[in-house]
């Protein structure tokens, strides 16, 4: 099945929600970067929430990144979206290893440890806008919920969930998010909370083959809700040898002179997808060259 995503008002506007499925993303994240149970977990969690939040911005060439510093063997996760339900996602340790959590659960929180998760969204003005919050869980959907209410004034309830097969690849991974919007009454949003507290685990619920419709409707029908729209959710990296060689420009000139010194084709890899793009001497050269030009 492609993974997709559905957004929903209910309660006459009172409650907006977004739900998502994204195995085929998630597993195709494990697969270019590796990356074991639990940091699969981790970045899949964190590349659904982006996917959902990207849905929010207005035009194409917007984006936004969910970035998680953390003190854990992780250390840094980061995941890019944009509205059209395209996300891309790396992390610095892909392999790391550790003994289930005390409930039995791949240990996400303890993969990141303790740190800070900023929002970056890239509207094409000058500077982007920046939200940071200290992490409160490092399971990555409490500390988002924490983010929306503390930093956004917009309470919110969020799940996200990867489940991993034995032999590594995803099984199924997907979330939701529920918003309360601005004038809504507390008693719609105890009512919301009493139902989400009750819910099942997503993955869980995923697993049983549940479509993002049928979670809404589950979390929505006790208020009167309708579906706005659908969207489709892809891995996609948008890199290119252009922007590769920006990247290997900004090692510095005296580094990129040694490696033409050493006469060898080098191999750059993308950070967000792993594909390999190669540069001779000849177009270290013309690079340097063009850096140099570029200064002038
Ligand atoms: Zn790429």
């Amino acid at each position: 099945m492609q993974d997709y995503m559905i957004r929903a008002t209910a309660a006459d506007g009172q409650i907006a929600a977004y739900a998502a499925v994204t195995t085929q993303t998630v597993e195709e994240a494990r697969r270019r970067h590796g990356t074991s149970p639990v940091i699969t977990a981790a970045l899949g969690r964190t590349m659904t929430a982006a996917a959902l939040m990207g849905w929010q911005l207005k035009d194409e060439n917007e984006s936004i990144t969910i970035q998680i510093d953390g003190n854990g063997p992780v250390e840094r996760i980061v995941a890019v979206s944009n509205c059209n339900g395209e996300v891309k996602g790396y992390v610095h340790h892909p392999d790391v290893d550790l003994p289930l959590n005390d409930k039995g659960k791949l240990d996400v929180g303890g993969a990141v440890g303790l740190g800070v998760m900023s929002i970056i969204k890239d509207i094409g003005l000058k500077e982007p806008y920046i939200g940071r919050t200290h992490l409160v869980s490092s399971e990555i959907a409490e500390d988002l919920a924490y983010y929306f209410t503390t930093s956004e004034q917009v309470p919110s309830a969020v799940a996200l969930g990867v489940l991993v097969r034995k032999d590594q690849t995803v099984w199924t991974a997907g979330g939701f998010i529920l918003q309360m919007m601005p004038g809504a009454s507390d008693e719609t949003a105890e009512a919301l909370q009493e139902i989400v507290s009750n819910f099942m685990p997503v993955t869980e619920y995923f697993a049983m083959e549940h479509t993002p419709e049928e979670l809404l409707d589950v979390l929505l029908s006790d208020f009167g809700y309708h579906i706005l729209d659908k969207k489709e959710i892809c891995f996609h990296c948008d890199c290119n040898k252009d922007r590769v060689s920006r990247a290997l420009l900004s090692v510095g000139e005296a580094e990129l002179q040694q490696m033409i010194d050493e006469g060898e084709t080098i191999e750059m890899s993308c950070h967000y997808c792993g594909d390999k793009y190669y540069f001779t001497v000849e177009e270290m050269k013309a690079l340097l060259a063009q850096g140099k030009k570029d200064q002038d």
